[in-house]
């Protein structure tokens, strides 16, 4: 030990105050563990990504999108077109609002649980030993953390492509978009997976030209592609052009080069958004300290406890699996109580994917090409969203719900929703799925009409005649 590193002890301390970090640290303190959470940020941190730069603005810029949108899709109804353009400014102040009201809320709960919640760049010292330096205080000297039981939650942060690096002004990632105080007349999007579809779906409804370009085949290629189909039809009617198979050259400040299949393409854009993926926050944390070697992708190995040793848990964007805020809470609980000696494994029958693209996609558990691979003798069920009066009353007919099942028992072991509120209605699909539910469980489910969730009985009485 150097001079200057005496440690202060402490009992369970959380790296990271995102959805992983702030659940770990609300569970523990729960199991009567004396708490410490770290954020880089402070505790202006909480609520990590999913909160200040993720989930929450994107979905707040959507949801404006999509009424902006609907003043003129509904115009045959007699709907007054809406303004001609989103004011960004009232946005940014009113997303502001929605930010800061939400991370007070778990500010709160925090505060009220008794955590304490440290403001610092933290990383291993040693084994058992954290060294935190506040990177807004330079000069104020490090604390040294000596710990029982660590959980680390840092995330990911947006994956940078050599030949398009950030410069916050022309080539941005998603937080430099959700930043932005105008709509910008166009952008090029590179990435089609969720969240360069999101963004660029919601800047296309606000007005901007938008243009995808993705080196796969097709949009969202990590999903079903069934679920690809009815997402670029929608692009294609909204004016965005989606170039396939394409990847881009460069940028020389006014426009994208793109190699497409026929030919080089020079695209001249206000702004580019790269969404090519995220990396995780691993890379200066030191794990190695403790003996944990990180895989491949820079992910953090850990046991089904999410333990990657005696004492160390990592959780959410940092190991594998879906990078999604609710998988990362989920395996929060699982690591505190497993850090707390208490029998635990996350071990989700389902996690639910969901895109809050045009039309929205939701899928949970076993598509049927998956179940069948691993021998489950599946069979699938869809009935179309034009066969709601809910959905007709709504202006919209896009979408379906398709149901999995297992012969084997007639359990549902998959819901596949495209269609308005997709999001929400496949909360019923994974419980189901958890509960094991049978189709005549949901096809005796009285539904309330007219709802979009009747869907979910019509499907289940379609596979019950069809089995
Ligand atoms: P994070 O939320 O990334 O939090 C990590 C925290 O750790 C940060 O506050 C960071 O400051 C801190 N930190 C990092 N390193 C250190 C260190 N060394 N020392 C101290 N502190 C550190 N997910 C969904 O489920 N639904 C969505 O609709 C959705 N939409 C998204 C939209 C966008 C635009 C983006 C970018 C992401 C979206 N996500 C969504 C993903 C979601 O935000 C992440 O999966 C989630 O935030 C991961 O939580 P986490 O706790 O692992 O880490």
């Amino acid at each position: 030990m150097v001079v200057g590193e005496i440690p202060v002890s402490a009992d369970l301390i959380v790296v990271g105050g995102g959805p992983g970090g702030y659940t770990a640290a609300l569970r523990a303190a729960e199991l009567g563990r004396d708490v410490v959470l770290v954020d880089r940020d402070g505790t202006d941190g909480v609520g990590g990504v999913c909160l200040h730069v993720g989930c929450i603005p994107s979905k707040a810029l959507i949801e404006v999108a999509q009424h902006m949108h609907l003043s003129t899709a509904l115009s045959a109804a007699g709907v007054p077109a809406g303004a001609e353009r989103l004011d960004m400014r009232r946005w940014q102040q009113w997303k502001g609002d929605v930010v800061d009201g939400l991370t007070n809320g778990v500010r709160q709960l925090l505060r009220h649980a008794g955590v304490s919640v440290i403001s610092g760049q933290a990383r291993l010292s040693r084994p058992d030993q954290l060294v935190v330096h506040d990177p807004l205080r330079p000069l104020a000297p490090a604390q040294y953390f000596q710990f029982t039981d660590l959980v680390v939650a840092t995330g990911s942060r947006p994956a940078a492509l050599a030949c398009l690096p950030f410069d916050g002004v022309r080539i941005l990632d998603s937080t430099g978009v959700l930043a932005l105080d105008h709509v910008p007349a166009s952008i090029a999007v590179v990435g089609a997976g969720y969240i360069g579809l999101e963004l660029g779906t919601a800047l296309a409804k606000l007005g901007a030209q938008v243009v995808i370009i993705e080196q796969a085949a097709r949009v969202l290629p990590g999903m079903d592609e069934a679920f690809a189909r009815p997402v670029q039809r929608r692009l294609a009617e909204l004016g965005v052009e989606v170039l396939l198979g394409a990847t881009v050259l460069g940028d020389d400040g006014a426009a994208v080069r793109v190699a497409t299949g026929s030919g080089e393409r020079v695209l001249t854009v206000d702004l580019v958004l790269v969404a090519a993926g995220r990396t995780p926050n691993t890379d200066d944390l030191g794990l190695e300290m403790a003996g944990i070697a990180l895989d491949a992708r820079g992910l953090v190995p850990v046991a089904a406890d999410r333990r990657a040793s005696a004492h160390i848990a990592a959780i959410g964007d940092i190991v594998a699996g879906p990078a999604l805020a609710h998988k990362a809470s989920a395996e929060a609980v699982v690591a505190v109580e497993a850090l707390c000696g208490r029998p635990a494994a996350f071990t989700p029958t389902a996690i639910p994917l969901v895109v809050f693209s045009d039309p929205e996609i939701a899928s949970a558990g076993w598509s049927l090409a998956d179940a069948r691979s691993v021998g489950i003798d599946a069979a699938r069920a869809s009935v179309p969203l034009a066969a709601s009066g809910r959905a007709a009353t709504m202006g919209q007919r896009v979408g379906t719900v398709e149901i999995v099942w297992d012969r084997d028992g007639e359990t549902v072991i998959g819901l596949h929703i495209v269609g308005p509120h997709a999001s929400e209605l496949i909360a019923e699909g994974v419980l189901a799925i958890e509960m094991a539910a049978t189709l005549d469980d949901l096809a005796d489910t009285i539904h309330a009409h007219p709802t979009l969730a009747e869907l979910l009985g019509d499907a289940a009485r379609r596979a019950r005649s069809a089995r």
